[in-house]
């Protein structure tokens, strides 16, 4: 199982929101505590080519992001101080999910233990997001012929606008968002299939709707790679959530999604996304165990 590594030393400064940065470092130790995976599995990427980001992004914004002259509605958009260190952050970021997709098409999953910056359109960043990652590793998949159809698996709490608008013109990738409809973005774009949920929705009614919709998404389209968002913004005790799934209802979604990847075994990349239980620990835990569903399924498929 092949994890794409957040370097720590280049973690950025949220500039108004408290950001849980911590998890990303700690997830890393916590991996490697419980044995679901060895100091092997971890790989740290290089920077990611401008040309690949081209591929999902607007050049101009590319340089402006990089050249750090974005302009500051931009900058407070996004919520983080721009920085050097933010720019080389997102840069090796990116590159963690491509070259994770590629093992994937190898090794069936691998993960990305930060990425899934799924509200950065092709021309500006938002909420925490700058590049899109899995956007970006996708169109570099397809460009490079490595694959043909592609379904994104959005699952974090708030809707995969940035990727959305990103693939609206492009009918080889299918981008699938299931959110809370009340929670940020406030307005939103139109993916290939959403499901807008109302606040408050608890397990029984998150796995029916996601059970009832894996099929028919993987009948639809008929991918040859998926890319999970598997953001755990969705639990309870989530501060920016709105929905209600406990730690086991998260664990499930997780396996609905391995195991309809693995079943008709089609390699899936998975990034971490949102995360802001007020308990770090509850954090932990729920990414740590998406890790593990996935190590499980994949197991059993084998
Ligand atoms: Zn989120």
């Amino acid at each position: 199982m092949k994890i794409a590594y957040d370097p720590i030393y280049t973690h950025p400064v949220p500039e108004n929101h408290r950001f849980p940065m911590e998890k990303y470092a700690l997830l890393q130790e916590q991996l490697l505590w419980e044995g679901i995976c060895q100091p092997t599995d971890f790989f740290t990427p290089e920077k990611v080519a401008m040309e690949d980001l081209y591929l999902a992004h607007m050049p101009t914004y590319v340089q402006d992001f990089v050249g750090l002259h974005l302009e500051e509605r931009t900058r407070i958009r996004i919520g983080f101080v721009q920085s050097q260190q933010l720019v080389d952050r997102e840069l090796t970021l990116v590159q963690g999910t491509i070259v994770g997709a590629e093992y994937a098409l190898s090794e069936r999953v691998a993960f990305n233990i930060a990425g899934g910056t799924h509200h950065a359109y092709s021309d500006r960043g938002e909420g925490f997001c700058m590049l899109n990652d899995q956007a970006v590793a996708a169109a570099y998949l397809l460009e490079r012929g490595k694959a043909r159809r592609i379904l994104i698996i959005d699952l974090d709490v708030h809707q995969g606008n940035g990727t959305a608008e990103i693939f609206a013109q492009r009918p080889e990738v299918f981008t699938f968002s299931m959110h809370a409809q009340g929670n940020y973005p406030f307005v939103k774009e139109q993916s290939d299939r959403d499901i807008a949920l109302p606040n408050g929705v608890g397990d029984a009614a998150y796995l029916a709707q996601l059970s009832a919709v894996l099929p028919n998404l993987f009948q639809q389209h008929q991918p040859d790679f998926v890319f999970y968002q598997s953001g755990v913004d969705v639990l309870e005790s989530d501060k920016f959530g709105k929905l209600s799934l406990s730690l086991a209802g998260c664990r499930e979604r997780d396996r609905l999604v391995f195991e309809a990847c693995a079943q008709r075994q089609v390699p899936v990349q998975c990034s971490m996304g949102g995360g802001y239980s007020p308990r770090l620990s509850t954090i932990l835990e729920a990414h740590t165990q998406t890790f593990k569903v996935a190590q499980e399924v994949f197991d059993i498929y084998s």
